[in-house]
């Protein structure tokens, strides 16, 4: 560490004071906004007021003037649209170059993506090409009140320690953040934020990739990130039959289905269901965990949720130390216990 800290403090020291604003790269598909944008901008508008300077959105596609209106009324003070014909579709090269330019333009202090395929695909670019660090797959993000910088904390060393990490000399601070733990913007539609276009200077030589075709996933679409109720299944359901009585108790409730890794490698379910460090993170009104331990990379994923109840046969499984409700059973005595009492409802 102290190596560390005598690199920083003799690195040269860049002039950082032309970088203003935080940043939140909206990422849309099919001109629709994704949910992490919004959840961006609910974290962003925090970070914002508290140094006191303007949250901004960048969004790129084509034909995407509607976007940039919906993303003032989630709060954005000023939206930077970059539209061009070679952007109607996310290609890495187009979208590197573009943001690259935005921020060697106009100097954001602060950028956030989503640590989404996309924002895990483009981040680590950017940040190269302009030349400042990245915190990947944040958690959490605060103002430090002396310094005004970024603390960004992200799990580290397979979820087993939580590390905060600090960008000191370069700009702007970047982090992708991880979908599903950040509150959510409200949208006001009396807002109407600057809508500002940016100049694209972007060439089919820019672009090594072409899309020919998208073919949409013929599997089952698991929205986790947005569900109010998500009931999970664990190695504790004995085989690929027991997500059955799961599915069974989630329909009840009109939620999703979840699960742990230990069943996704065991092929009982497919990995988009899959909750956790290396699954989605999740943050529903209710979770109930059924036969999971409550590993910590388990936990890494859903902690964060409104109410959680956990059904596990072993009185000392980790997951009751973070429920808030626990009963201690075999879950095919327990579930349709609950799914007869929901009936009667
Ligand atoms: P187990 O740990 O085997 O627990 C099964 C539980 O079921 C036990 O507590 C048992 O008491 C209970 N049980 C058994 N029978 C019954 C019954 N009939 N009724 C009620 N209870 C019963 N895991 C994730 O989930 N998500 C991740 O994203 C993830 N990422 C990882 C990343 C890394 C780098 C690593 C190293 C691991 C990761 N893991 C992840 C794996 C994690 O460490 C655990 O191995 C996994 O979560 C265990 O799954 P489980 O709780 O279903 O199984």
């Amino acid at each position: 560490f102290e190596a560390i800290e005598k690199q920083v403090a003799e690195a040269p020291k860049k002039d950082l004071s032309a970088y203003k604003n935080v940043w939140v790269f909206a990422e849309q598909r099919a001109g629709k906004v994704m949910p992490v944008a919004i959840e961006l901008l609910g974290e962003g508008r925090k970070l914002a007021d508290e140094i006191g300077v303007e949250l901004c959105a960048i969004v790129l596609g084509n034909n995407i003037e509607g976007l940039a209106k919906e993303l003032a009324q989630y709060g954005a003070d000023k939206v930077y649209i970059a539209e061009h014909e070679l952007l109607e579709t996310f290609t890495t090269d187009g979208y590197t170059k573009v943001i690259t330019d935005a921020i060697n333009e106009i100097k954001p202090e602060i950028v956030l993506l989503g640590a989404t395929h996309i924002g895990r695909d483009l981040a680590p670019r950017v940040a190269a090409r302009v030349d400042t660090g990245l915190t990947a797959d944040c958690t959490k993000l605060e103002i430090d009140p002396e310094d005004k910088k970024i603390k960004q904390t992200r799990p580290a060393f397979g979820g087993n320690i939580m590390a905060t990490i600090v960008c000191p000399n370069h700009r702007p601070q970047m982090s992708t953040v991880r979908p599903g733990v950040m509150d959510k913007a409200h949208k006001d539609d009396s807002k109407c934020g600057e809508i500002i276009k940016l100049d694209v200077k972007l060439t089919k030589t820019d672009v090594r990739t072409e899309v020919l075709e998208i073919i949409k996933t013929v599997g089952e679409l698991v929205s986790l990130t947005d569900a109010e109720f998500i009931v999970s299944g664990g190695r504790g359901i004995g085989n690929a039959d027991g997500f059955k009585l799961i599915k069974e108790l989630a329909d009840k409730l009109g939620g999703v289905v979840g699960a742990s890794r230990a069943t996704v490698d065991a092929g009982w379910i497919d990995h988009s269901h899959q909750v956790g460090q290396t699954g989605t993170t999740v943050k529903p009104t209710i979770y109930i965990a059924c036969g999971i331990s409550g590993a910590i990379q388990h936990l890494a994923g859903m902690q964060s949720s409104d109410v959680i109840i956990a059904i596990n046969k072993n009185a000392n499984a980790p997951i009751f130390d973070v429920a808030d409700y626990g009963i201690v059973g075999d879950l095919y005595d327990v579930i349709p216990q609950l799914i007869q009492s929901l009936d009667k409802v």
